[in-house]
């Protein structure tokens, strides 16, 4: 909560106008008070309303494109396609679903005609999100619906499939570990959507997974990693972690460095434990202390950075498929907007797709040619 109190104060000082969205936002009286001068503040899922206080403090240009397909939030040559709303687990350190509720999926139908909209109108690549990107369509028991005229399940398989067949890079995030996860890996491996998984795993040590109450086990993690990456070698694995969680031990901690050691996964993002008004987690016993937290932290995320460095030194003297987000910058297949690394070269315009010579790599990015 306090660092995102801070995030507004820092986008306030920067910019001085800032509507808070999102789940924040259910903390009214809360923002209000430590910051008075943002603009609006809106609940979690409110488009309307964000777009009613960006209008009442800019005026509204005519726009005769964004005006018939709706205001997008990122730049035209990708698009976050949102498929469902809530989630159905209860995670301790998580409050989404007493804010949201249960899982309710949209229909498949009107996600795909959104989809090919956005396609239609020159979005190149599609963010899948939701809460919980696996368990699309359990909660209407994967009902029927008609894409293309052609009946199609309300689930995770088939919308990809259907998703593969519109000609844009279509990328995955938040997908749990479930078995039929592993339907959509050959998808990744014949083109159809990019071989991409954003699968948050939090932790490795079966304790600590269990008092998170996450919906898959450690169990088999690693070899269902190892079967991803026997049938679509290309696999980018995301992930992200929770280090410090009340109860955590140093043993514990270690088990989650050997995890990463073994599973060498691409792109992990680190969290130190920080408790969320309202969750589960704050009763547990044996907080962390921070700075115990932070250091695990530090000793995570350099354990990473050595994954990640010889990951992307792999990389040099390949040529990769590009999407160039402005001139000078651009996304290969691993690489999501806003949490991944990028790729940099000289020249280029956004939304277009450039095949790059890599010559060089950090610990994060990558640097090449445009051929
Ligand atoms: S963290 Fe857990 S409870 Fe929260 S949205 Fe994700 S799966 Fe659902």
């Amino acid at each position: 909560m306090q660092e995102s109190l801070d995030a507004i104060g820092e986008a306030l000082d920067e910019n001085g106008k800032v509507v808070v969205t999102g789940c924040l936002g259910v903390k009214h009286d809360l923002i209000k008070s430590t910051h008075p001068k943002v603009l609006a503040i809106t609940g979690p899922h409110d488009t309307p309303a964000v777009m009613n206080a960006v209008h009442q403090h800019l005026p509204k240009p005519h726009d005769p494109y964004t005006d018939l397909i709706g205001v997008k939030l990122t730049p035209p040559h990708y698009a976050y396609l949102k498929i469902s709303e809530g989630c159905n687990h209860r995670c301790t350190f998580c409050i989404i679903p007493s804010m949201r509720g249960d899982l309710v999926s949209r229909p498949i139908a009107e996600v795909m005609q959104e989809a090919e909209n956005l396609v239609k109108a020159g979005v190149k690549e599609l963010l899948v999100i939701s809460q919980d990107t696996s368990a699309y369509g359990v909660d209407v028991k994967y009902r029927i619906g008609f894409v293309r005229g052609r009946p199609t399940k309300t689930r995770m398989t088939e919308l990809c499939r259907s998703l593969g067949e519109l000609g844009a890079w279509v990328r995955l995030h938040y997908v749990y570990p479930y078995p039929h996860v592993d339907e959509v890996i050959p998808l990744m491996a014949e083109g159809r959507i990019l071989p991409y998984l954003d699968v948050p795993f939090q932790h490795a040590s079966p304790r600590i997974l269990r008092l998170m109450k996450r919906p898959a086990s450690a169990e088999k993690v690693l070899e269902r990693i190892r079967g991803w990456r026997a049938v679509c070698p290309e696999i980018t694995i995301r992930s992200t972690f929770i280090v410090g969680f009340p109860g955590e031990t140093e043993a514990e901690f270690s088990q989650l460095l050997a995890f990463l050691e073994e599973a060498q996964l691409d792109r992990v993002g680190c969290f130190a434990y920080s408790p969320v008004e309202g969750a589960a987690a704050n009763a547990l016993p044996d907080a962390v202390p921070q700075a115990i937290k932070e250091e695990r932290r530090a000793r995570f995320m350099a354990l990473q950075e050595r994954i990640s460095a010889a990951k992307l030194k792999a990389k040099i003297g390949r040529t990769l498929k590009v999407l160039v987000d402005e001139p000078g910058v651009g996304r290969s297949s691993a690489d999501a907007p806003e949490i991944d690394g990028v790729v940099k070269f000289r020249g280029g315009k956004a939304g277009e797709l450039r095949d790059v010579l890599i010559e060089r790599a950090d610990a994060h990015d990558l640097f090449g040619r445009l051929q």
